[in-house]
């Protein structure tokens, strides 16, 4: 054990809280120190005692993410008052009367904001997502909510050494899942890659060491050939008599993983690990012509690939951001990207939203992105009735994507998420005109309503007062509001035919003279088999229950009386809470050994094979499936229903042998394919399932399906196979789409 020297502890508390308040210290107003000191002293006192999984005093964790709203998104007194006590409510006595009588109505609205709902959640939920909804209801109050939240998990993320595996996993999860799209969304690059590349670190911990050795062992190279790419950039910015600085960004390892799985190649191969970034510090009127200079400047000496001209300054992104990006070829023949941007810009650009309003006053035209999207998730809120887990999927829908943008016949511009369709578009004029909507004019050319828009579309909607939404309709829209303004549309629809099924249904009982009691209907949807009230009601207005029907069931005598049948859909949560405490004697889930004990099975979607990292996820029907920790389901199974995930291993031990797929490319010739298939049957006794194999002017392709023992056997055959004449690479392709 260790001696814990508590004199030196409270001197570093001091410490940390005096580093707080210097930093604080330029925006400071009347009685603001006081406050803060007040809210130090409340959290000081309420975890009192308390230590996090890492042995540290609890308050050093409210002082970091004070000091994370400060330093890295630039907030405020109310935001330092609330990370301070913003784990008050949640882990001690206090509550959030006590905290609005000590610190007044907005701050406790926060602390109510970022406090966990506990208890019980409407079924097909999760409290991730029950949390998250709440978290943004307090949004349309106040946005700091999310950002001392951001803060918060960024600590988290940063502090997650001290957490148990499969905690990291979760909160790794939920990370990559939720908050790292929504620092994306307000604009905070710097958080956002952070979490990225912690997310990483802790999923992939291998793959995240090795990329990081292997930028780090090229970083001199990569100085020498950034040097030469500037030095005669720098000459002519001096010339000019520029106020700049340049730099030579690395980019985040997080982005160089997504290259490499996404073209399967490895770091080597991933050319553009960084980006230069040329920052002029000058006036705001002056700045947009200012980065066009620098850009033909730029372009002066190296040639611009013409496809990779980005201007978000004539047209900032949705998030706030501003610049302006080329890529141009270098002297050796490599493409570089350049970002051009004004220091204000830059500044956004990092910290995002709070950095954003310290601008406003000056500017006008620019401010309109982050507003629209806070104002359109006020909307979502209100509108939406949907599920809580149907909520965060939707509004994660709309955090990821890249805009599109289009104008109406008016020239009026509207944002829409990318991949956004005309039927998209229509809902965001009026639901009204989505509801109505036929077709569109799309630069005067008639086009269906799936049609999907492209950048400067100038989009005319068709509408028909005969219109109705149908089913098909969800499948065309990518906006969350669109979605809901259906789903809502098609509600409607069902309830009216429901209702018209109840007055039949009952015409018909009262012909055959059975009482409608609840029992009769409990009885109905068993001899229907049904799952509510509603879709029994539904199916009749429907006409798939004939109610000629109705007279068979008059005999029908079920085998055993139905007490209210709990509807097959509804997830037992206590029966899950069973299996978890069932596997919680033994801690982990191992593979191969608890076979007996409990009935799990290897999922589809990612083929797990013994060597890969795994987790359990207890289903409703189906027992206990393995994941692959890197299967892409993954983030949302331990995000949304991190209750229901258990710990698994590998056992030592197994026989048997688990299906597998490699993917083979190569250059064609006579007898490759018995060659491979020799290396795979003969000389490695793995059986194979099947074999797919395509050629194309002399390039082959070939996907096998085999049996392998593990992950060291499988990388055996890809070894072997690799030294195969012709053949090019082998790679295990991951996941069934
Ligand atoms: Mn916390």
């Amino acid at each position: 054990m260790i001696a814990i020297d508590v004199e030196e502890e409270n001197k570093e508390i001091v410490r940390k809280y005096r580093q707080l308040l210097r930093r604080a210290k330029p925006f400071l107003k009347e009685g603001d120190s006081r406050l803060i000191r007040k809210a130090f002293n409340t959290s000081m006192e309420a975890h009192h005692g308390m230590r996090r999984k890492s042995g540290e005093p609890y308050i050093f964790h409210p002082l970091a993410v004070a000091k994370i709203c400060v330093d890295e998104i630039g907030l405020g007194t109310t935001s330092i008052v609330a990370a301070l006590l913003h784990d008050v409510v949640e882990d001690t006595e206090w509550t959030i009367p006590d905290i609005e009588r000590d610190f007044g109505k907005k701050i406790a609205r926060i602390i109510d904001g970022l406090t966990k709902i506990s208890g019980v959640f409407e079924h097909g939920s999760s409290q991730q997502a029950e949390n998250f909804r709440k978290m943004l209801l307090t949004l349309s109050e106040d946005v700091r909510v999310i950002l001392v939240k951001l803060a918060d998990r960024l600590h988290n993320m940063r502090t997650l050494d001290s957490m148990p595996v499969n905690k990291q996993y979760k909160i790794a999860s939920e990370t990559i899942f939720l908050y790292a799209p929504l620092a994306h969304r307000l604009g905070l690059y710097a958080i956002k890659s952070e979490m990225e590349d912690l997310y990483l670190r802790y999923t992939e911990n291998e793959v995240y060491a090795e990329i990081v050795k292997k930028v780090d062992i090229t970083k001199d190279v990569r100085n020498r050939f950034i040097k030469s790419f500037i030095r005669p950039l720098q000459k002519e910015l001096n010339e000019h008599g520029f106020d700049y600085i340049i730099k030579g960004r690395p980019k985040s390892i997080y982005s160089i993983w997504n290259k490499m799985k996404k073209q399967n190649i490895p770091v080597e191969e991933v050319y553009d690990l960084f980006a230069i970034r040329i920052i002029v510090d000058t006036s705001l009127e002056n700045e947009k012509a200012m980065c066009w200079l620098v850009y033909s400047i730029v372009t002066d000496y190296y040639k611009p690939n013409p496809d990779r001209l980005r201007d978000w300054i004539s047209t900032p992104k949705a998030n706030g951001y501003e610049s302006l990006h080329t890529t141009v070829m270098a002297k050796n023949g490599q493409w570089v990207e350049v970002q051009i941007r004004s220091k204000r810009m830059d500044e956004i650009a990092e910290k995002g939203y709070a950095a954003h309003w310290k601008y406003k006053d000056n500017i006008n035209s620019h401010e309109s992105g982050l507003e629209q999207w806070i104002s359109k998730v006020r909307d979502m809120l209100e509108q939406n009735d949907s599920s809580a887990l149907e909520f965060v999927d939707d509004f994660r829908g709309n955090l990821f994507h890249e805009e599109v943008f289009a104008f109406t016949p008016k020239g009026d511009l509207k944002t829409l998420p990318h991949g956004a369709t005309a039927l998209d578009f229509a809902f965001d004029i009026h639901t009204e005109v989505g509801a109505r909507c036929i077709g569109a004019k799309v630069n005067q050319k008639l086009v269906p309503i799936n049609y999907t828009l492209k950048n400067g579309d100038q989009v005319e909607i068709l509408t028909s007062s005969k219109q109705k939404p149908n089913e098909d309709w969800l499948r065309f829209v990518v906006s969350s509001k669109a979605k809901a303004k259906i789903k809502d549309e098609l509600k409607e629809g069902k309830k009216f035919i429901a209702e018209e099924g109840r007055e039949i249904a009952l015409r018909k009982l009262k012909q055959l003279k059975i009482e409608p009691t609840n029992e009769t209907f409990d009885r109905l949807r068993a001899y229907f088999n049904v799952n509510t009230q509603f879709d029994l009601f539904f199916k009749v207005g429907q006409g798939l229950i004939d109610t000629k029907d109705l007279k068979g069931f008059k005999d029908f005598k079920p085998a055993t009386p139905i007490k209210s049948r709990p509807s097959t859909n509804i997830s037992d949560a206590k029966s899950f809470e069973k299996e978890i405490v069932k596997l919680k004697s033994n801690d982990i889930l191992l593979i191969g050994e608890d076979m007996d004990v409990v009935d799990y099975k290897l999922s589809k979607c990612c083929n797990p094979i013994p060597g890969d990292n795994v987790f359990g996820y207890v289903t409703v029907n189906e027992g206990i499936k393995i994941h692959r920790t890197t299967c892409p389901n993954a983030p949302e199974l331990l995000a949304n229903h991190g209750h229901r995930v258990v710990k698994a291993k590998w056992a030592s031990q197994h026989e048997s042998s688990f299906l597998s797929g490699l993917k083979i490319i190569g250059t064609d010739r006579v007898g490759l394919i018995n060659d491979v298939t020799s290396i795979i049957s003969d000389e490695l006794k793995v059986n194979m399932r099947s074999m797919s194999i395509d050629t194309d002017s002399g390039i082959f392709e070939g996907e096998i399906m085999l049996y392998v023992n593990d992950t060291r056997h499988l990388d055996l055959l890809i070894t072997k196979l690799e030294k195969v004449e012709g053949v090019v690479k082998v790679s295990r392709f991951d996941y069934n789409e």
